[in-house]
């Protein structure tokens, strides 16, 4: 088995990886790192829950370390992030191993004074994650300036794209020197991400892992077939359940996570909801009352629910199918984190039986049902079955272009 020491990372940061818990690396680390210490530029197709944050982190950190007093102002190595969430935590694993090579960093987002983070910058760092938006406002006030980054990063590209960085990133692509390494991560290789990744890394190697299907395999998922109107109790009963300790609950919209999270706490639960209309103090407080335990139930929109990182989640209850079929992965990816398992229920309506069908074909699986349960909607599980039923969304891009494998024609009589 590949070990941390046959990744060309030094003796010391070895150790540090391995005090920190990390017995071997992940597959996207085994990939990566050796690349990215060598100087590559990289394009990883990964989702959060592979260990990617530390298979650019750590080649990174022994790429800069001896490199010197940082220089106010003037990071090293630059991380983009499209949420604050994500951005802490990255910079989290930067801080839990740049230190002991001499490595500071820091994080830059919006919604907090920009004082604190001004003067941290004109003290120096090497590494800077930053969200888009607080960066320019940075760079506008002349409080960093980018022309040392040797390393740029793009954490979750398709996200960023998705949030609508697009313009914010290639500025700041542009304010970094051309020779430089970059990488990019990127849980889906959508046309736009492809083409981003095309005008900003330069003969690049790309690394995957953890195909769509690879990790919606390791999660119990189940349908559950459900009229509109039982939705709420069959949420009710289910989280009621022993093994839904720390459950993430999965609405379309802000009002629908703010009335459900109403509706549990009106059953007795602690719940909160998250969602874009919230400060970033408040989403900040309830994410870390679910961390602690003191909330069980946390009601997200797909939104506010990137880069959000608790272990030990048990179940994802999809309350509303996500129109979005690569959502669906983000969602449940929640769960099943660092190599657990995870349960992953997705409540069906009949209105919702075309996402349903999405979903299946992206992940290249049906979903199994559960008709176990007190409010069965047999009526919807039919329509569920109908074969080749006109409504469903078209298949996503790749699988298009995937050529399809002719059956025997024996077996396919
Ligand atoms: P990420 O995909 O970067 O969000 O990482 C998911 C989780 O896996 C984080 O909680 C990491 O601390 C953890 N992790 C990363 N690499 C390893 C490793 N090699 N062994 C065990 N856990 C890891």
């Amino acid at each position: 088995m590949t070990s941390f020491q046959d990744l060309a990372l030094g003796e010391s940061l070895c150790r540090a990886v391995l005090t920190a818990g990390y017995e071997n690396p992940t597959a996207i680390q085994q990939q990566a790192i050796p690349h990215v210490v060598k100087g590559t530029d990289v394009l990883g197709v990964a989702q959060t829950g592979t260990g990617k944050t530390a298979a650019f982190a750590l080649p990174m950190i022994e790429r800069l370390a001896g490199g010197g007093k940082a220089i106010p102002k003037r990071p090293r190595a630059l991380v983009l992030a499209p949420t604050r969430e994500l951005a802490v935590q990255i910079e989290a694993c930067f801080a839990a191993f740049g230190p002991g090579l001499g490595l500071r960093s820091m994080a830059v987002f919006g919604g907090v004074s920009d004082r604190p983070q001004l003067a941290r910058l004109a003290r120096g760092v090497e590494v800077l994650v930053a969200t888009p938006g607080r960066l320019l406002d940075l760079v506008a006030q002349k409080g960093v300036f980018l022309d040392r980054v040797e390393i740029l990063v793009l954490d979750e590209a398709d996200r960023m794209l998705d949030m609508g960085f697009v313009r914010d990133v290639r500025k700041i692509a542009a304010l970094v020197p051309i020779r430089r390494q970059t990488l990019l991560f990127s849980a889906t290789m959508p046309a736009a991400v492809a083409g981003l990744a095309d005008s900003l890394l330069t003969e690049h190697v790309r690394v995957e892992v953890a195909p769509v299907a690879t990790t919606a395999e390791r999660i119990d998922q189940r349908v559950l077939f459900v009229s509109r109107e039982n939705k709420r109790h069959l949420l009710t009963t289910l989280v009621k359940s022993k093994e839904a300790s720390r459950t993430i609950v999965f609405a379309r919209t802000k009002h629908g996570a703010n009335r459900v999270a109403e509706h549990l706490r009106m059953e007795g639960m602690t719940a909160e909801a998250i969602h874009g209309n919230k400060s970033q103090s408040a989403r900040q407080r309830a994410l870390d009352e679910f961390r602690s335990g003191r909330v069980r139930i946390l009601v997200a929109t797909d939104i506010a629910a990137r880069g959000i990182d608790v272990d030990g989640v048990t179940h994802v209850i999809n309350f509303e199918l996500p129109n979005e079929p690569e959502s669906y992965v983000h969602r449940i990816g929640r769960t099943a984190r660092a190599g657990r398992d995870g349960v992953a229920l997705a409540l069906c309506d009949a209105e919702e039986v075309a996402y349903l069908r999405a979903i299946e074909r992206t992940i290249r699986q049906p979903v199994p049902v559960d008709e176990g349960h007190p409010f069965h909607a047999a009526d919807i599980a039919r329509l569920h079955q109908l074969p080749g039923r006109s409504g469903g969304p078209r298949p996503p891009q790749q699988e298009q272009r995937r050529p399809r494998r002719r059956r025997p024609v024996s077996r396919a009589a």
